[in-house]
């Protein structure tokens, strides 16, 4: 699994400016997902050939005097617990006010990696002011200015030092399990659910607070074949319940969908899609991962409410950033459905792995072009020379063609669910690169 870096700062002081100073490159895959990706704060991002998931923790006031803390405090708070190195941002042109230093007393607490680093430092002046700040009682401070990219490559090549090697990625071998990331906000049934497979009450489901848990991984296997199922962010949160965070968007559990190749994200039928849900399905999306939806407690409402039909009008209409959703409605509690889970996972595991030759690609991408064509680029038409696909999980296939300029997105979508459609990926996640020949 990849490190992670948090950046932490009160409101204001630049994070995220920095954040996607950082994760640049990025952008124009999220242009792929309009609306659910703008307020992001996960990103993975790389320096010098390190990886690293980045975490934009939102305002993080700790309020003292109350004793409350909002929910943006509280997440900011897990993502400190679970993040391998913190960017304290500060703001260079405020100055330490009251706030930094109380956030200070409670980063030094954490005993974690802390980079101090002093934002919108783009003058002489701002230089000599940010002196002041050492006396929050750092040993090294960093000056940059996110907006104008000023001192990135010296924060970056100190944090980067400091992270973990990220495990390589494990090669698909014979024999190896596939990974399956079991998701979803807390009490949708996560943990009943994988009782249910295992058939034998080792997670103990339980409303108490305090429950803690020997396993988080569950391995199984159907018809041969290994699976290995987590639920990485579900546990942890039972472990630790005075957290109680409504969210489910935390560093564990992106790095469970990281580590992932399935994805079952479970959502509570009578409750409905939330936020959460979108934004996650978003990101697992664009990591290339295969959702499974999981419509769980349908015990609770009747049929003619939440048909078959019903499910997959709500899933295109609010994950239509997904061609051919799967989906299935389950009743943990009274067994329904749960037979279907494991033949779906393993027809997808299944078409993750299929290889198309080259020749039925070739004519594939033929009748595509010819059933649309992609509109002339600067008055010349847009030649396709061939497809072949790669080994890779998900799939991917690279298009030779005469120019890579100009190539419309929604072509591109265009193709990737003609693909999907004609070579039966359903639900897959395909990838396409252009090569200019
Ligand atoms: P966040 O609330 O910490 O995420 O802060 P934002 O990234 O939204 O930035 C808050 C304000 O500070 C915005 O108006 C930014 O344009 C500005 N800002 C961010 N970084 C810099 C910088 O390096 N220099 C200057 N002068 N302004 C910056
Ligand atoms: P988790 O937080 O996602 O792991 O959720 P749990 O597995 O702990 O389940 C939360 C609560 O929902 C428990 O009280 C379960 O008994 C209940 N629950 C789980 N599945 C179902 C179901 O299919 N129907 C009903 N009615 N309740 C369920």
């Amino acid at each position: 699994m990849k490190p992670c870096i948090a950046i932490i700062g009160r409101p204001n002081v630049g994070k995220s400016t920095l954040f996607n100073r950082l994760v640049k490159k990025k952008k124009a895959i999220a242009a792929d997902t309009p609306g659910v990706t703008r307020d992001r704060i996960f990103a993975d991002a790389s320096w010098d050939g390190r990886e690293f998931l980045l975490v934009d923790t939102g305002g993080m006031v700790l309020d003292y005097d109350t004793g409350m803390q909002t929910d943006i405090t509280r997440q900011s708070m897990l993502a400190v617990d679970e993040a391998d190195a913190i960017i304290f941002l500060l703001d260079g042109k405020d100055g330490v006010t009251a706030d930094d230093e109380r956030l200070a007393l409670y980063l030094r607490k954490s005993r974690k990696k802390v980079f101090w680093v002093v934002n919108k430092v783009e003058s002489h002046r701002d230089q000599a002011a940010s002196v002041d700040f050492y006396r929050l009682g750092m040993e090294t401070l960093y000056e940059v200015s996110a907006a104008h990219g000023l001192g990135i490559n010296d924060l970056l090549e100190a944090v980067t030092a400091v992270l973990p090697e990220s495990e390589p990625e494990v090669a698909e071998a014979e024999g190896q399990p596939l990974r399956i990331a079991v998701i979803g906000k807390p009490n949708v049934g996560k943990s009943s659910l994988l009782n249910q497979l295992i058939g034998e009450k080792r997670l103990v489901t339980n409303d108490q607070p305090g429950t803690t848990m020997d396993s988080i991984e569950v391995p199984l296997d159907f018809h041969g074949r290994h699976y290995l199922f987590f639920d990485t962010a579900g546990l942890r949160r039972k472990a630790r319940v005075h957290d109680q965070v409504e969210s489910f968007a935390t560093v564990a559990t992106m790095r469970s969908v990281d580590y992932a190749q399935i994805v079952l994200l479970m959502i509570d039928a009578t409750a409905g899609i939330t936020d959460q849900d979108l934004k996650i399905a978003s990101l697992a999306h664009e990591k290339g991962k295969v959702i499974i939806f999981l419509f769980n407690k349908i015990d609770l409402i009747s049929g003619a409410e939440f048909n078959q039909k019903k499910m997959f009008d709500l899933l295109t209409d609010r994950f239509s950033f997904i061609y051919r959703p799967h989906a299935i409605r389950i009743s943990v509690l009274k067994k329904q459905g749960i037979n279907k889970i494991f033949p779906l996972i393993e027809a997808l595991d299944h078409q993750l792995h299929k290889r198309i030759t080259t020749g039925i690609l070739n004519r594939t991408l033929k009748r595509i072009t010819e059933e649309h064509q992609h509109p002339l680029i600067y008055r010349h038409p847009l030649k396709f020379y061939y497809i072949t696909q790669l080994a890779s999980i998900p799939p991917a296939f690279v298009v030779f063609c005469n120019t890579i300029k100009g190539i419309e997105p929604s072509y591109i979508r265009y193709l990737k669910k003609k693909l999907v459609d004609y070579l039966e990926f359903e639900g897959i996640p395909l990838r396409i690169y252009f090569r200019k020949r």
